[in-house]
């Protein structure tokens, strides 16, 4: 029901009333996905964690905690050195919550099947009630396969890490109830090529090293753990840093200040100089990158995850609003160029969900030993990364404009924070051509990559719109191999993606979703290029869907009930 209340000058109309009251797991993509990866177990919580998500107070709690941003108290009133930074108690409030429900590490502890997939949708419900806290749930899920290289390290700390309590506060990291992890690499010389550090690791004696520079970003500085790449006598290696050495002293870490960001504003992102800080080697020194690569995997995963959630969050948001607002004598959603932007939104919502989820089942197995899942993963992530998190922006800025100038306004509805949010996932862990890059150093090292995205293209070419994609996605996996295969990195890690998500829609996804993704996003000829000029295809904005395609079934698939 749309508002309608006297006032002295005139009477309020037709405005649309704030989503809440909703579950936010009520995800029909969502459920179908976990249901196959053999996580139905996991349906009840999620709910829980979606109805919660969903409540008018959860919003309140977001919205709090990216207005009141985190503050940097580096001396106390006496001159000393504290680098404290104060968080808005609604920000505590979100992280108990994600917390307490094992969205961090707690899979890593859990020899149940596909606890990772059961984590990785709790997460993509979680974090559409607030993204900026999901940064240390995510890094501190991620440290856990890095600190195994160093079993020591990993038997004393991982327990606690894999704790569901939640235990703010300067302490020694041994005597508390759970931790929460970070990690540094990038300086100010560059982040994306980290062989470049300039960080210097002296050895102490005592199998300790003693860390002096500085990081350019440190997100999350209130954490209790640091993974830290810097230049070791061996090479480049990583480091476990603790904010507070077992003795209860504070390490040299100090924090400059915190940066001003576009969005990710609850998060404090800071930057951090070493003062010959305390840390231990974490996997073979010299091997740094090699150590660290397993953490950054992960939280790839999670970035993928949360612009799945960004994406599912829009298009709910946008279809609820064009529900309730009448235009013209009707309600918006029922204007024909309108039921083709929501319906787009939804097809794109859909796919990113459907592939994430997936990729979270090949991780799942993966951590369990299974090599095939590994390759696919290996390829099939960064790519996923790449191109759902460049989808972010283009389907945050589409359903912020299906609220007109409404979504433009902060207090009207989350749509403001989600565009500034949106960006995020595509620049950390590997920007858009690292990524891309990425794809093809894993195809050209380890062949078994190549082989097992090929396989699970290939389970539904009995679809001749899945056979032409597949057939286009070789061609091109045969040319970016070439002497000028860089230049080819960013299509063929997007192309990469679209087969995938057509191979699983063409599988999964009813028939109206299925035929909307083949006409849009496969091209003219249903082939994995869209034809030059053509009015579909993937780069074309939303709303621009053939003729002769089920919108009220698509559309469907993102209303939500509330109250
Ligand atoms: C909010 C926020 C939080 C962050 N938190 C953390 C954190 O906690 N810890 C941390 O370590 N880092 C963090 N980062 C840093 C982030 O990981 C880096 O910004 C990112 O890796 C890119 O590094 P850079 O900024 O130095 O860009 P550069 O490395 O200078 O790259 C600039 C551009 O060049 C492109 N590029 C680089 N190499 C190539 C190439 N070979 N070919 C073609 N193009 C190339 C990149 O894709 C990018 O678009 C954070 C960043 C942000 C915005």
């Amino acid at each position: 029901m749309t508002q309608s209340r006297r006032h002295g000058t005139h009477e309020v109309l037709n405005q649309v009333p704030p989503l809440v009251g909703y579950d936010v797991a009520d995800d029909p993509a969502l459920l179908s996905a976990i249901r196959r990866e053999g996580c139905g177990w996991a349906e009840a919580e999620l709910h829980e964690l979606g109805v919660l998500a969903g409540t008018a107070a959860t919003q309140e709690l977001a919205r709090q905690a990216n207005v009141n941003k985190p503050v940097l108290r580096t001396h106390d009133s006496r001159g000393c050195r504290i680098d404290e930074v104060d968080f808005h108690p609604s920000w505590h409030q979100l992280l108990r919550t994600a917390v307490s429900h094992g969205l961090h590490a707690t899979p890593w502890a859990d020899k149940t099947p596909a606890a990772h997939v059961a984590r990785a949708a709790k997460f993509l419900v979680w974090t559409q009630a607030e993204a900026g806290h999901g940064c240390p749930i995510s890094m501190t899920y991620a440290c856990v396969p890095a600190l195994r290289h160093s079993p020591d390290l990993a038997a004393r700390y991982e327990p606690l890490l894999t704790s569901a309590s939640y235990d703010p506060g300067l302490r020694p990291p041994d005597g508390k109830a759970g931790l929460l992890a970070g990690m540094a690499m990038t300086e100010k010389q560059g982040g994306s090529d980290v062989r470049a550090n300039t960080t210097t690791a002296v050895p102490a004696g005592d199998g300790s090293y003693l860390l002096t520079g500085h990081k350019w970003f440190c997100s999350a500085p209130m954490c209790d753990l640091f993974l830290v790449l810097a230049q070791a006598p061996e090479g480049l290696t990583c480091f476990l840093l603790p904010r507070v050495l077992p003795d209860g002293s504070r390490n040299a870490m100090h924090i400059q200040r915190l940066k001003d960001k576009l969005g990710n504003c609850a998060n404090a992102s800071s930057e951090v100089e070493y003062d010959a800080a305390v840390a231990w080697p974490v996997g073979e020194p010299g091997r740094g990158v090699r150590t660290i690569i397993n953490m950054v995997s992960a939280t790839r995963l999670d970035c993928v995850l949360g612009s799945a959630a960004a994406i599912r969050q829009a298009a709910v948001i946008a279809a609820s609003y064009a529900r309730l607002r009448q235009a013209f004598g009707a309600p918006l959603i029922d204007h024909p160029a309108m039921t083709g932007v929501i319906a787009d939104l939804s097809v794109e919502s859909e796919a990113a969900t459907t592939l994430v989820i997936r990729l979270a089942g090949a991780a799942d197995r993966a951590a369990r030993g299974d090599a095939a899942e590994a390759a696919l993963l290996r390829v099939a992530l960064p790519a996923a990364k790449y191109w759902i998190c460049k989808r972010t922006p283009m389907v945050a800025a589409e359903a912020l404009e299906c609220l007109g100038g409404n979504g433009y306004v902060e207090d009207y509805s989350p749509m403001p924070r989600l565009l500034r949010d949106s960006p995020l996932n595509s620049i950390w862990e590997g920007s858009g051509n690292v990524t891309a890059l990425d794809v093809l150093r894993a195809l050209t090292r380890a062949p078994a990559c190549a082989d097992a995205l090929l396989a699970e293209i290939d389970l539904a070419t009995g679809d001749r719109r899945v056979a032409a994609a597949a057939a286009g996605l070789r061609k091109l996996l045969t040319e970016a191999q070439g002497p000028d295969g860089e230049r080819h990195a960013r299509r063929l890690a997007g192309q990469i993606t679209i087969a995938l998500q057509a191979s699983l829609l063409a599988r999964h996804a009813p028939a109206a979703t299925w035929d909307a993704f083949s006409s849009s996003r496969l091209g003219a000829s249903g082939g994995a290029n869209s034809s030059p000029g053509s009015l579909t295809g993937p780069g074309t904005p939303f709303g621009s869907l053939p003729d002769g395609l089920d919108l009220a079934a698509i559309v469907a698939r993102c209303a939500v009930r509330t109250g």
